[in-house]
């Protein structure tokens, strides 16, 4: 086996610690993932799911998230496990690109009203990003308000990144702010970036509608939050509704878009 074999070369070496022969285990590893990855779009083992956005007042469906899978022959891989790696090692971009065009099908062929694409600061990083996206809407013949991109927090603070973002929405893309409320800045702060959405990370939504004091705190933080972001004209989407007392209770806040697996879990197109 290979990582053995190379473990022990490395004890031959001499003065190799345990933890060492670890490390080198973990990196050949990953090595391995790595070339799986860059095999997986030949190999069609990338999946786009769709999980429903919905409106807080009726529940209309007002759009979806593309969140991939990578269906590996040993089963179905999370984007947690493996974005970090397509991202370090650059691989983001051309998956990225690939979502993207799977976006655009799926509103070319009007199966989702509107689309909402995860991007990564690498991806947007690239030179020609705003170019690619432009194009990709023209040869589909797709209204570019149909689609808003996702940026988090950490990315979007790339200073050169607002000149960005008023490109993409100079084509009529949307953009949001991801998973806010788990970086370190202020609303205050992001409020000035050019984006037009705010999705609250589902950490703030987990102990909402919990009859205790805790529970009685999250929301009153939920409040300032929904408060402050439409003050700054922001539409709000909170992320992980799971149960119907949540929904109320964001419905009640002024939240505009509500998005859990209570009314959706993340699934392929029909
Ligand atoms: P995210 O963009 O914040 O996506 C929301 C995550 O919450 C998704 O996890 C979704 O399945 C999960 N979720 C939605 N509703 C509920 C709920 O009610 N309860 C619970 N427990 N979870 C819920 P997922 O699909 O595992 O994706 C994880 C992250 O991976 C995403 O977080 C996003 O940051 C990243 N990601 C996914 N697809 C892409 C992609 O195409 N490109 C990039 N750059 N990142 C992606
Ligand atoms: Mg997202
Ligand atoms: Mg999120
Ligand atoms: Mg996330």
């Amino acid at each position: 086996h290979a990582d053995t074999a190379m473990y022990r070369a490395k004890r031959a070496g001499g003065g190799h610690t345990y933890f060492q022969a670890h490390q080198d285990q973990r990196t050949l590893l990953e090595v391995e993932r790595l070339a799986a990855l860059h095999h997986a779009l030949e190999r069609d083992e990338l999946r786009v799911y769709f999980q429903p956005v919905v409106h807080a007042e009726n529940h209309a469906v007002v759009g979806h998230e593309t969140l991939l899978r990578w269906a590996r022959p040993s089963g179905l891989v999370s984007p947690l496990d493996f974005i970090p790696l397509a991202e370090t090692s650059g691989l983001i971009v051309p998956i990225g690109r690939w979502v993207l065009w799977q976006a655009v099908e799926a509103l070319r062929t009007r199966r989702v009203e509107n689309v909402s694409v995860n991007v990564s600061a690498v991806e947007f990083r690239q030179p020609d990003y705003v170019a690619y996206l432009r194009e990709l809407l023209n040869l589909g013949g797709v209204d570019p308000r149909r689609m808003w991109l996702e940026l988090t927090e950490s990315s979007l603070l790339e200073p050169h990144f607002a000149s960005v973002l008023r490109e993409v929405h100079a084509l009529g893309v949307q953009t949001a702010l991801d998973d806010f409320g788990t970086g370190y800045s202020s609303l205050t702060a992001l409020a000035t970036l050019p984006v037009q959405m705010l999705k609250i990370d589902r950490s703030f939504i987990m102990g909402i509608g919990d009859d205790t004091t805790a529970g009685q705190h999250a929301l009153e933080v939920m409040r300032g939050i929904v408060t402050l972001a439409n003050a700054y004209g922001l539409t709000t989407v909170a992320e992980g509704i799971e149960t119907q007392v949540q929904a109320d209770l964001l419905r009640q806040l002024g939240c505009s878009y509500l998005q859990g697996y209570l009314f959706g879990r993340p699934a392929p197109l029909p």
